[in-house]
């Protein structure tokens, strides 16, 4: 059969972000030695490993946050554009940045919200001075994605005033009024104490269930269980095993994935 009367079969959609082959160097230190991931539409891929393994490198990297020195990184099928080589790697076209980057919203472990703005001030603030949008328009869906996290009520209450879990929800509707194709979570519930984690994980199943993509980087393998389609267990820099919860958690099928889940029972 020729190229020309091949069936194709059934598209596949493109995923929301590909990475094939990434390395990944400090300095002489290789944190990421070849990984391949994807993040299809509507799916939530989460992250484990041992602190240390890559985990925050390879988001950091997937949101063009770190330079890599080789491999590929696709956003919704468009290829990132390098120059340079090795350690001098970089990506060769801003605006191609900027555009990827404001598509996927990075939630962090430590907040970061602006301490000196109200919480609807931090929740409009990219919205309004980085993609442009009409102040009035991005207050009212900041209004909205703060209802939606359970904080509608905290609109003009400063950070400080706020507790941990409240905070990180906060910043769950900062990155939601990006209106991001895709949401990516370093730790999100790691700086909070177990009575506020719930309601973090909570607002992050919600989102699970209404089909937002997302790549989670999480310690908390009771939540990686329930809201993941796809687990990949990273160690030292590779992924070691990988596939849906269920068989990641329930049926481990390497030494060290089992030693890693003993050890954070
Ligand atoms: P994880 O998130 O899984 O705990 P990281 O991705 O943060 O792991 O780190 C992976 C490795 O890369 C670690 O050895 C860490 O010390 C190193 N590393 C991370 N960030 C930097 C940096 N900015 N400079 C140098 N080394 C770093
Ligand atoms: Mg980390």
């Amino acid at each position: 059969m020729t190229a020309q009367t091949r069936d194709p079969g059934p598209a596949r959609p493109v995923p929301v972000i590909e990475i094939r082959n990434l390395h990944k160097s400090y300095g002489n230190l290789e944190v990421l030695k070849g990984v391949d991931m994807v993040a299809p539409k509507g799916h939530v891929v989460s992250l484990i490993g041992s602190s240390g393994s890559g985990k925050s490198t390879l988001l950091r990297c997937a949101n063009l946050l770190e330079d890599s020195q080789d491999g590929e990184i696709l956003f919704e099928g468009e290829a990132v554009r390098w120059r340079g080589e090795g350690l001098a790697r970089q990506p060769a076209d801003k605006a191609q940045v900027i555009r990827i980057r404001t598509n996927l919203s990075m939630v962090f472990q430590q907040f970061n919200l602006w301490s000196h703005m109200t919480i609807l001030q931090n929740v409009m603030e990219a919205p309004v001075t980085v993609l442009g949008r009409p102040r009035a328009e991005v207050e009212e869906a900041a209004r909205r994605y703060l209802a939606k996290v359970g904080i509608g009520d905290k609109c003009d209450a400063y950070p400080a005033q706020l507790s941990g879990g409240q905070q990180q929800r906060a910043a769950i509707a900062r990155a939601l009024c990006m209106e991001p194709r895709a949401l990516l979570f370093d730790e999100p519930t790691s700086a909070l104490d177990p009575e506020l984690e719930q309601e973090v994980v909570r607002v992050i199943k919600a989102l699970a269930e209404e089909g937002r993509t997302m790549l989670l980087v999480t310690h908390d393998m009771r939540m990686a269980a329930d809201v993941s389609d796809h687990v990949i267990f990273l160690h030292q820099g590779r992924i070691e095993e990988e596939g849906p919860p269920d068989r990641l958690f329930g049926a481990p099928q390497t030494d060290r994935l089992r030693q890693f889940l003993s050890a954070t029972a």
